[in-house]
């Protein structure tokens, strides 16, 4: 449990002459006896909290938005996910950029002792990890009898099994500083379905039941745990699937596009990488102490038909 400066525990709110810095309240003062690094954190982002942050499928879409704006606030971040060297190089630039600390791992979250290896790494290089956004995913559009058992297997394993186990493995970590927050990246598609996601949707309703018991299991430990539920997001991920109407309908990519948003999305735009990044924000500071166990849609009315 965290301990303001006259020892109340709970959840601290940082006034303007402290400092949160990886789960411990520091009187400003103080802040001059840490070394360089830490000091920077706590001078530049006063009021803010410096913390160990892994969000996993960081190298792409929704998951980089979140990552860099965690790392805009000073946050010390694990750079996870499938690119090739010299989009890593690119990354990683506009990372130091921001001079927090940062690694890379590159694990396969399909199976599970590379999740561990990935949650290893994280702890072995930048520290323990305060805030986890379980964010990778894959598409697979199929009808049902034609998914194949292969596909299905991968796709529960990477949305949901993945989640379950870097939950798992981090949860006694924040339990004891009394402070953590996880943020699992759903869908609107964890709410309501769609013809030829079997998988997808399957793993993404999963995904928010995980949610809603681990914020059960944390009400009082100072950990949330919350869904997010994007509706439809320009990202490599929904290209394919423009990709294929385009082909399958024959039609341009700006009607296919169209199509898209108007099967489903009210809003009729895309919803942005970074409108999600900021909603991560608002849950990791003060107003997100009692938002725990929601599924929060962001899906410009999808699922409010
Ligand atoms: P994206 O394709 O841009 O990024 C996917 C990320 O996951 C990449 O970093 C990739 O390297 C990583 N990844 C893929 N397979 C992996 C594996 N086996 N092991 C480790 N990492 C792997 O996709 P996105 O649209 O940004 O999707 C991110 C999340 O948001 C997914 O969980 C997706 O289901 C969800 N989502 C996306 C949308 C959307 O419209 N784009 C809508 C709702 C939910």
């Amino acid at each position: 449990m965290l301990k303001d400066s006259q020892g109340k525990v709970g959840f601290p709110l940082p006034g303007p002459d402290h400092c949160l810095l990886r789960g411990e309240m520091l009187e400003a003062t103080r802040v001059q006896e840490l070394p360089g690094r830490a000091q920077g954190a706590c001078s530049r982002f006063q009021n803010a909290c410096s913390m160990v942050a892994l969000v996993t499928g960081s190298t792409s879409g929704i998951g980089w938005a979140i990552l860099k704006a965690l790392a805009v606030r000073g946050h010390d971040v694990m750079l996870c996910g499938m690119i090739h060297p010299e989009g890593l190089a690119l990354l990683q630039g506009e990372l130091s950029s921001l001079g927090v600390r940062h690694s890379f791992s590159q694990h396969d979250l399909r199976r599970t002792s590379e999740v561990e290896a990935m949650i290893e790494q994280t702890e072995r290089e930048l520290g323990e990890i305060d805030i986890l956004v379980n964010n990778a995913g894959v598409q697979h559009v199929a009808p049902v009898e034609e998914l194949s058992p292969e596909k299905w297997d991968d796709l529960l394993a990477l949305h949901l099994s993945a989640a379950f186990h870097t939950i798992r493995m981090v949860l006694p970590g924040m339990k004891r500083k009394g402070w953590g927050r996880i943020l699992n990246v759903a869908s609107a598609h964890g709410k309501v379905a769609s013809v030829h996601k079997a998988a997808y949707v399957a793993a993404k309703h999963g995904l928010v039941g995980l949610t809603r018991v681990v914020a059960l299991e944390t009400a009082r430990t100072g950990v949330t745990c919350n869904a997010l539920c994007p509706g439809w997001v320009l990202t490599p991920l929904v290209q394919a699937q423009i990709e294929r109407r385009q082909a399958e309908e024959g039609v341009s990519e700006e009607a296919a596009r169209h199509d898209l948003l108007a099967e489903k999305q009210p809003s009729l735009r895309f919803v942005e990488p970074e409108e999600l990044a900021e909603l991560v924000l608002f849950l990791c500071g003060p107003g997100g102490n009692s938002i725990t166990g929601a599924a929060l849609s962001v899906d410009g009315g999808w699922t409010a038909q």
